[in-house]
């Protein structure tokens, strides 16, 4: 419980906090990009190395087994792939899901611009899935603040704007309003929320700040005061018309936040602040990044035009970018290829398969053909083509129906509605 009389348990050091150290590749919220190898090319991102460095836990075929032993769901293809590859406290979560004990699932989005792209949606395709398996209480955060205070040009009111319009394409992914509450920081900041923004940022010193995200003397004070912000939201006792304002019974209530993995740092600090605290710490589980069409050494950003797939890409956009900048795995020549096979690994297209295409199955030959030369990368192409379209398509189409009205109703400070496990008869 927050502000108790009892002493405050000193924080391990803040242990989880400081543990990252950085390899040659850099991932934090601002950087994506593999090491630089010899050659002067930038290498694919080491997944696995990260979660060495950020102190995480790989996502094991034992967790995945007892993911499906207590929810009763396949895991998603994410996860039977690693694309949601990292964990931490999943247990945790699990445990109370088992004795239908309450907690909630928490993303977000910092609304940089009104371009997202297909990259930004997969977390949230994935968050949907989780809401829709565990009916939970889902919140997404828009860090419009945020995204106005690590910006030289933003204004306000152009956040303000790209928060609303982002919601927009949010709500397109398909969340159910009873169980969903998304918020703009500069619309809810205050009551409850306020109250615990302060509590965290008094446990974090400028020293932490500055070891966990770079920060130094030249960095304006909003930004080193920002993650007690994105940190609070982690907090049930944030949200009293949600959970209810017993301070006592919900601080106990935990989280599961599901978000790419460059956003740990924050959720690392969050979580050696709950200890301080006396409030649940936060689980985590960790996607890897969609790959820029150049290739699997950075992340598809939406500041760089040729490097994604937009969520307002034509059919037409989709097909010359792919067929022009999706870096190939295959080989020179056609002779070449049929001879030594291809790389799917490496190969933009192929790896936008793994994340549209349900088919395990039909993956699985995709990759093997390709491994022998018998596909080629025309082929794998025209494939990953087919799904992007289908995938965009269907998104514009669930976008055109998101009015103004529905915004309003998913971004209400209103109570919401969730079952928890239907398999544990309730009290
Ligand atoms: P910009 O190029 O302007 O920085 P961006 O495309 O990198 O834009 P951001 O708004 O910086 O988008 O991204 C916010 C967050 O969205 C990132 O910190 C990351 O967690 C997630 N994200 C962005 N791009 C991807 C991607 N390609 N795959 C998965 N997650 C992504
Ligand atoms: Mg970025």
């Amino acid at each position: 419980m927050a502000d108790s009389s009892q002493p405050v348990p000193p924080a391990p050091a803040d242990v989880e906090a400081t543990q990252a150290i950085s390899g040659g590749q850099k991932i934090d919220p601002w950087n994506v990009s593999g090491e630089v190898g010899e050659d002067g090319k930038v290498k694919a991102i080491d997944y696995q190395k990260l979660t060495n460095e950020f102190g995480t836990s790989l996502i094991d075929d034992k967790l995945l087994e007892r993911w499906e032993k207590v929810t009763g769901h396949k895991p998603h293809r994410f996860m039977r792939r690693q694309i949601v590859f990292s964990h931490r406290d999943l247990s945790l979560i699990l445990d109370r899901y088992e004795k239908n004990e309450p907690f909630y699932l928490y993303t977000g989005r910092g609304p940089s611009s009104d371009s997202m792209h297909v990259g930004h949606t997969q977390v949230f395709d994935f968050v949907k899935w989780l809401q829709d398996v565990l009916d939970v209480p889902l919140i997404i955060m828009l860090t419009d603040d945020e995204k106005f205070l690590f910006s030289e040009k933003r204004t306000v009111e152009e956040v303000i704007g790209y928060s609303k319009t982002n919601a927009m394409d949010i709500i397109a992914i398909g969340f159910d309003p009873k169980k969903t509450f998304i918020f703009s920081d500069f619309e809810y900041v205050g009551g409850a929320f306020y109250r615990n923004i302060v509590r965290f940022s008094k446990r974090v010193t400028y020293n932490t700040a500055k070891a966990i995200f770079g920060f130094d003397g030249s960095s304006n004070i909003g930004k080193i005061h920002f993650a007690s912000i994105q940190g609070a939201t982690a907090f049930a006792t944030s949200f009293p018309h949600i959970f209810g304002a017993d301070e006592k019974r919900v601080a106990g209530i935990p989280c599961l936040i599901p978000c790419a993995i460059d956003q740990d740092p924050y959720f690392r600090l969050t979580r050696d602040a709950a200890y301080g605290l006396r409030y649940a710490k936060p689980s985590l589980i960790h996607m890897r990044f969609l790959d820029a069409l150049q290739g699997p050494g950075s992340k598809m950003s939406a500041s760089d035009a040729n490097s994604a797939i937009f969520l307002s890409d034509t059919a037409k956009q989709i097909k010359t970018k792919i067929n022009k900048y999706a870096f190939s795995g295959g080989q020179e020549t056609l002779e070449e290829h049929r001879e030594l096979g291809g790389n799917p690994d490496v190969d933009v297209a192929y790896q936008y398969l793994q994340f549209m295409m349900d088919d395990d199955e039909e993956l699985a030959r995709l990759n093997r053909e390709y491994r022998s030369g018998e596909l080629l990368t025309g082929e794998m192409k025209n494939i990953c083509i087919e799904h992007l379209q289908k995938y965009v398509t269907g998104f514009q189409e669930r976008r055109a129906k998101v009015t103004e009205d529905v915004v309003n109703e998913f971004m209400a400070t209103r109570p919401l509605e969730w079952a928890g496990n239907p398999k544990v008869p309730r009290a």
